[in-house]
């Protein structure tokens, strides 16, 4: 198994430039991706992307598409077979329409908020026509299962060894994190926007600009504040854990990839 990362981005949000981090794991016959940044579509048209556009300001070039960076690096987009998604923001979800065959997983708690869309922030951030196209969309419930202090997680083991989804609500209301805590010797969490990086909770540092972010795009705040607290404590108690957070550079190096 084997881990690489990909920017999506970058984002260029008010008084920073950000990453847009998509996680691809390969597997002897197939790839997984965690979130999948933009499509060929948005890049054709961006205001598919909606109002959320004129904040993120992502930088919008077909090379740019995870399905073209896949090609780049001499891996086969056909053979992305899982597309698991930690929320539905445009910047993590627009991807999967360039992957029509792949089965996209989502919490059902993110779908229901996204068909939903009941506050102002909902409308601006989700797009009515996401969903479109995808054939398989599996929405995952909160499991029985615990790992590491954290409940409601729902084992994916059957699409990749060692994955969990576990809900990190907060950012958005169904938003997931994505566990990689295999027999490999890979143990990986991938938080989305739960958090910036593993440096900014180990430490208890976030740069202003990063929590005005933060709060500005929380679907609820208190929720938020929570996530953070239990990950700052599985870090403290699980320190060989590597954390990949969306949008910051602090957790892999440019070009790194983690094996096992
Ligand atoms: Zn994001």
């Amino acid at each position: 198994m084997r881990l690489h990362h990909l920017d999506a981005g970058p984002l260029r949000v008010p008084g920073a430039s950000m990453v847009c981090r998509v996680l691809v794991i390969e597997l002897p016959d197939r790839l997984v991706l965690v979130d999948s940044g933009f499509s060929a579509a948005d890049v054709a048209d961006p205001s598919r992307l909606g109002p959320s556009r004129w904040f993120l300001r992502p930088d919008l070039r077909i090379e740019r598409t995870v399905r073209a960076q896949l090609a780049a690096r001499g891996l086969d987009p056909e053979t992305a077979g899982d597309v698991v998604l930690t929320h539905a923001d445009v910047d993590h979800a627009s991807g999967i329409r360039d992957f029509p065959a792949a089965r996209i997983h989502l919490a059902a708690a993110e779908h229901r908020a996204w068909a939903a869309r009941r506050t102002l922030l909902d409308r601006l951030r989700y797009r009515p026509h996401a969903f479109d196209g995808v054939r398989r969309l599996l929405l995952h419930e909160p499991g029985p299962g615990r790992w590491e202090g954290l409940d409601g997680v729902t084992d994916l083991g059957d699409v990749c060894p060692g994955m969990r989804l576990v809900p990190l609500p907060g950012h958005t209301d169904g938003h997931a994190g994505v566990v990689i805590d295999g027999r490999g010797g890979l143990r990986v969490i991938h938080t989305g926007d739960a958090a910036h990086s593993q440096l900014a909770l180990t430490s208890g540092r976030t740069a202003a600009d990063v929590r005005f972010r933060q709060a500005l795009l929380a679907h609820d705040r208190a929720a938020l504040t929570s996530t953070r607290r239990r990950l700052e404590r599985l870090l403290a108690r699980r320190p060989e854990l590597r954390m990949v957070a969306s949008h910051s550079t602090d957790d892999l190096r440019p070009g790194e990839s983690l094996e096992a």
